[in-house]
């Protein structure tokens, strides 16, 4: 048997981020039920930071961790963000709703700007002028190298003493005598007083095993797949149209966005179709659907899909993260809905949940811009039902 000051379960963005907060100044072991960690949901990201995307809670958050992102510590492999701009565009009856977003952003990107069409295409060579109303440039926006993000956290985590146990999923968590006991399939027992649900989509199943209320999380499967770009000669080695200085274009509306990588373009649907937690995979009505909105709005006049791939966002009811102790279950730490924005918000929210578990407080320079502890606990939930839109 194994004893933790803190067992975290779950080894993607989540439970590593936190982990390596928490080692610092405490045991942590981590518990993985795959045999790689970020299998899931971190593994399948379109790998972005942006600063106007997510509401009030996911902005703050995301600004937050700009600074760790830009100089992270030494155990991370540098840089950790490499520029793309964002490009918004909104179609013909679509501009208020960019300019109601511009006027909510402004206070944490205030270098956004509204452009004409034939503003925006000097931008993006792909767009169709005159499919646009009108669009947004978010000038500092990047490119996360996710990997990098993830490893440095790991790295960090080992380097503070922390354990990582991979094909260890948790089938059994009971509270005996203070202490939180958790088995996993292999039979291990471990045991801590705090343990931390990161558990992703399945966090209503930990909720479930040691029999705490669930918080109501939505797995929402999100559909990402590769196309040639213009010059592409198709080769999978061909790397001569370099794709960089392109912005990422999103519809405001949400139904698709694509990403400039290298000579290829990544294309979403931007789906959210219900799921249980599982192995996510892409169906092809989704892609189809995408490919007539991408042809629309654009000239990259896709005929082949290179490959694709899906993942599961995670979100309760009003699309914010759940971080905080259970009110009703001692020593249980929810670290769940991270939604489409876990990696960009992970070192901010890292902080968080570490001064949560540490001082029951939100760290000063974040309370200072207005976050509070009820922003993100789950009590704020009673009474939502469903989940709110985009
Ligand atoms: C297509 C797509 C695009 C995205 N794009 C972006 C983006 O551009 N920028 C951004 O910031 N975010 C993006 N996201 C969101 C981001 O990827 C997620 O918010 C983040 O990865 C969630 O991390 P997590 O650790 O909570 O979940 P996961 O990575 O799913 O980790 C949870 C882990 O818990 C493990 N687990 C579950 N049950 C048990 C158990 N019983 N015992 C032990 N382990 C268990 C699972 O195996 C899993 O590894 C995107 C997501 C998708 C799907």
């Amino acid at each position: 048997m194994k004893r933790y000051d803190v067992l975290v379960i779950g080894g993607g963005i989540a439970g590593v981020s936190l982990g390596y907060e928490l080692a610092a100044d405490r045991s942590v072991g981590l518990v993985e039920m795959e045999s790689t960690l970020a299998f899931h949901t971190t593994g399948r990201s379109a790998a972005t930071f942006l600063e106007s995307y997510g509401g009030r809670v996911i902005r703050l958050l995301t600004t937050a961790s700009r600074a760790f992102m830009e100089n992270p510590p030494e155990e991370f492999v540098r840089p950790l963000l490499s520029p793309m701009p964002l490009l918004w565009i909104a179609p013909h009856g679509g501009a208020d709703e960019l300019r109601s977003m511009r006027d909510e952003v402004i206070e944490f990107v205030p270098d956004v700007s509204l452009l004409s069409p034939s503003e925006a295409a000097t931008f993006s060579p792909v767009i169709r002028e005159e499919w646009l109303e009108l669009a947004m440039l978010e000038p500092g926006a990047s490119e996360i190298d996710v990997a990098a993000v993830h490893s440095g956290f790991v790295a960090g985590l080992r380097n503070r003493g922390g354990d990582i146990h991979t094909s260890s999923g948790v089938v059994q968590l009971q509270f005996v005598s203070n202490v939180w006991r958790a088995t996993t399939r292999s039979g291990d027992v471990i045991e801590a007083p705090i343990v931390v649900n990161a558990a992703g989509a399945w966090c209503d199943d930990i909720a479930r095993i040691a029999g705490v209320e669930p918080v109501g999380i939505h797995p929402l499967r999100r559909t990402v797949f590769m196309v040639s770009g213009p010059g592409d000669s198709g080769t999978r080695t061909d790397n001569s149209t370099d794709n960089r200085g392109l912005p990422l274009v999103a519809d405001v509306r949400g139904t698709f966005y694509i990403k400039p990588e290298g000579a290829q373009y990544l294309c979403s649907p931007a789906d959210e179709t219900p799921s249980v937690p599982c192995d996510a995979q892409p169906e092809e009505i989704d892609i189809a659907q995408a490919i007539e909105h991408i042809n629309d709005a654009t000239t990259l006049d896709i005929r082949h899909v290179r490959s694709s791939w899906a993942g599961l966002r995670s979100f309760v009811g009003d699309r914010s993260p759940v971080v905080g102790f259970d009110d009703h279950a001692d020593g249980f730490f929810w670290f769940v809905g991270q939604g489409g924005y876990g990696i960009q918000i992970s070192p901010a929210l890292a902080r968080v949940g570490a001064a949560l578990i540490r001082y029951g407080e939100i760290p000063a320079e974040l309370r200072a811009h207005g976050l509070e502890a009820e922003h993100l606990g789950r009590g704020r939930l009673v009474g939502i039902t469903g989940i709110q839109g985009h």
